[in-house]
């Protein structure tokens, strides 16, 4: 079945003041629209049309090489907004606490210094792409990656990205892409990133 954009988990205004109402609409409804109608493009016809996107994700070499880039760039764009909405939502931010507080603490030294972390390889990352806290089988990692490219795709489990591409907030904050990322994190969904790594870790 042809892939689709997920509904929004709560209303497009729901994280303001940090992620403003209309860049909410943008984002979902026009730029992930655009990755799943170029995605599903990609792999109509293939034996892969079908397959859940993390599993063509995690397969991208076994892919018809003419597919591989737009099913890299649109399914994984796919794939990783589909989880970015999640990782979102009112009410939220804080800091972690139980099993995954705990692994954040032995990981990077406290929740501030793996804050820091994310936000440097967000601010670091050179023109669109992601950061992310992924479990890599063996522990917690911050890493950064290029254009909609998913850890997946490399054998890692995300547990929580920031998307820092200019359209996630160039309409609220233009260039200060830090800005952005400090506000982001008043919107994350713990109890979900939670909910991820007791599966994994
Ligand atoms: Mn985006």
């Amino acid at each position: 079945m042809a892939y689709e954009v997920p509904p929004l988990p709560y209303d497009y205004s729901a994280l303001e003041p940090h992620i403003d109402e209309e860049t909410m609409h943008l984002h979902h409804d026009k730029h992930h629209q655009a990755y799943v109608t170029n995605a599903n493009a990609a792999l109509e016809g293939t034996e892969w049309a079908d397959k859940p996107v993390e599993e063509v994700l995690k397969n991208l070499g076994a892919l018809p090489q003419d597919k591989q880039a737009a099913v890299r760039n649109n399914g994984g764009g796919h794939y990783n907004h589909s989880l970015f909405w999640e990782w979102m939502g009112p009410s939220a931010g804080g800091e972690p606490d139980g099993a995954l507080g705990e692994a954040i603490d032995a990981a990077f030294g406290s929740f501030q210094d793996f804050q820091a972390r994310l936000k440097d390889a967000g601010v670091k990352q050179f023109g669109s792409g992601w950061a992310w806290l992924v479990h890599d089988g063996s522990g917690l990692q911050v890493v950064s990656t290029p254009n909609q490219d998913s850890p997946i795709s490399q054998g890692q489990t995300p547990l929580l990205g920031v998307d820092v591409w200019e359209h996630s907030y160039y309409l609220k904050y233009q260039n200060r892409r830090p800005d952005y990322i400090d506000a982001w994190w008043n919107t994350v969904n713990w109890s979900k990133v939670a909910e991820e790594f007791s599966k994994v870790g």
